[in-house]
């Protein structure tokens, strides 16, 4: 027996989270389980199994392999240890995001990007698995890689472990609005650290991750503000979303105007 459609099956659910894929991978372990299963398709479905969250079967599967090897032992160890996944399968596009709180200054996380929807994950401050998460961290002492938002907007996170999400923002009047930047707002992924501009005495909106061409598409460049140390030729000529000269877009929350920093590899 092959495990081609299997190990496809898996790849794609990996990538795409959804439904249909979900059930293709049910539909391989059905096709593969049977009565006298060989050690490598135990193995097979066991991963398989993991795959799709069902840690349960999984470990009572783990059981019934023979002639374990330490590394495969480590491993069972682990699966044995993890509670069921419960997979949601909301499209972005059709996602209840009524639950998610308010920022004042990343009115769109998801659309924006600075927040991802994906594979459930365990938030490193509360600990609830959750699918809608920040990997931006926290600059603090210990190791922060993933962040739920409500974690991120009560201040909770910033609170226990002693850290801002912001590397570099200028600061406004308001004392509170410099504390809801760096302590309840998330952070964006960046080449060197994230810097926020501010605008009109407040700090500006996280708009999102850009190129030249999403400039381009929104026809701002006559009206666009730079706060980078490169020429407009040179952001017109090279910026590009995902390259090596990366643009972050912001909007003034007051007289609108977009705001753009950029930075390189
Ligand atoms: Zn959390
Ligand atoms: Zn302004």
């Amino acid at each position: 027996m092959t495990y081609q459609s299997l190990i496809t099956a898996m790849k794609n659910f990996r990538s795409t989270q959804d439904r249909s894929s979900f059930d293709q991978v049910c539909l391989e372990i059905e096709h593969h389980k049977h009565n006298k299963m060989t050690r490598k398709d135990m193995v097979m479905l066991v991963d398989a199994y993991a795959c799709i969250g069902k840690y349960a079967l999984a470990s009572s599967l783990c059981e019934m392999i023979p002639n374990k090897s330490k590394k495969e032992f480590k491993k069972y160890q682990t699966i044995k240890n993890k509670p069921d996944l419960h997979f949601t399968f909301v499209e972005l596009s059709q996602m209840d995001t009524s639950q998610l709180p308010t920022f004042t200054y990343c009115p769109n996380p998801l659309e924006s990007g600075i927040l991802s929807f994906g594979a459930p994950e365990v938030c490193d401050c509360c600990g609830e698995v959750v699918t809608i998460y920040s990997e931006a961290g926290l600059y603090c002492m210990e190791e922060v890689h993933l962040l739920c938002p409500h974690c991120i907007h009560s201040g909770k996170a910033a609170k226990k472990f002693n850290g801002t999400f912001q590397q570099m923002h200028e600061f406004v009047s308001k004392p509170h609005a410099n504390y809801e930047l760096s302590c309840c707002t998330p952070g964006y992924i960046s080449w060197q650290g994230e810097y926020w501009p501010a605008h009109c005495d407040d700090h500006c909106a996280f708009i999102g991750f850009v190129g030249a061409n999403e400039l381009d598409d929104l026809g701002i460049w006559d009206t666009v503000e730079h706060t980078t140390a490169y020429d407009i030729n040179v952001l017109q000529e090279y910026m590009r979303d995902g390259g090596d000269l990366q643009g972050y877009l912001f909007q003034c929350l007051h007289c609108k105007t977009y705001v753009l920093y950029a930075d390189a590899s």
